[in-house]
């Protein structure tokens, strides 16, 4: 299993040079690239310096994360997620970095399930037709709060099982996973090449529905079934990469090498449990 680092974990102080360098100097192997800290990166360097820094690192870029709410967007909200894809597809380009993670749409009001499925399985096909050109994979994440359009595993698996093509997968974050109740039954019946990332990560112990991205904390430290969840990934045979994702202010306001360095320890500690870190 490889090491990843999310920079939503140092989200409010440091910058992508910055997350680089101590990424790289604290032993990650890979890296998920947040959009805005990309778009500010580029106000003072170009996309040949981060090829260079990559080139020149063991680090490898891994994601980008997001385009966020692809769903039941309007003309001109639907035209900005295709033009950032396009933008993170000609980025990926340059720097080898191949997934990107889109999110479903937040308050859609009363539309049923299947007609969820249906907007997502059209919009992800659609964005998906595009990303292929570039040889990049989309990976769907759904969020853990009840006014996300798509918040669950077994939601999540079912629209990806019927969009059925190889570049389009899911996004496993245990935060996510545990906040809605989702079923460790669904994880342990997928097959784990439909789940392109894998986040990190823990919680503070609410009820269902109750907990907000600010309640995450370091793996290990919380109440996510992470055992339940990295015995199934084995069981299903999935070892491929494992990324810390923390959104928790407390944690922002830390040093950001210690945040860095912290994250990867306590990731391993969890992970190496049931995997070889690689
Ligand atoms: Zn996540």
């Amino acid at each position: 299993m490889k090491v990843c680092f999310n920079q939503a974990t140092t989200m409010k102080n440091s910058t992508l040079a910055m997350d680089l360098v101590l990424c790289e100097k604290h032993g990650y192997e890979l890296i998920e690239i947040r959009l805005d800290k990309l778009r500010d990166y580029l106000k003072t360097n170009t996309m040949e310096d981060l090829a260079a820094f990559f080139a020149k690192s063991r680090i490898k870029p891994y994601a980008f994360n997001a385009l966020e709410f692809i769903t039941f967007r309007d003309e001109a909200g639907y035209k900005q997620i295709k033009d950032d894809l396009v933008f993170l597809c000609e980025a990926g380009e340059k720097i080898g970095c191949k997934k990107i993670v889109v999110v479903p749409t937040f308050d859609i009001g009363g539309y049923t399930k299947t007609e969820i499925k249906n907007e997502s399985v059209r919009v992800l096909n659609e964005l998906a037709d595009i990303a292929e050109k570039y040889g990049v994979k989309l990976a769907y994440e759904f969020v853990g709060y009840p006014n996300c359009s798509v918040n669950t595993f077994g939601q999540t698996y079912d629209i990806i099982k019927a969009v059925d093509r190889e570049n389009v997968g899911m996004v496993l974050d245990c935060f996510h996973f545990h906040a809605m109740g989702s079923c460790l039954e669904d994880l342990k019946k997928a097959d784990a090449g439909k789940i392109f990332i894998f986040h990190i990560d823990d919680s503070e112990d609410l009820p269902v529905g109750a907990a907000r991205d600010d309640k995450r904390l370091w793996p290990g430290e919380g109440a996510v079934d992470l055992d339940g969840i990295l015995s199934a990934l084995k069981e299903i045979g999935y070892s491929e990469m494992v990324s810390v994702e923390l959104f928790r202010p407390e944690y922002w306001d830390w040093d950001i090498e210690k945040t860095i360095q912290v994250g990867k320890e306590k990731t391993e500690a969890v992970v190496g449990k049931y995997f070889e870190i690689e």
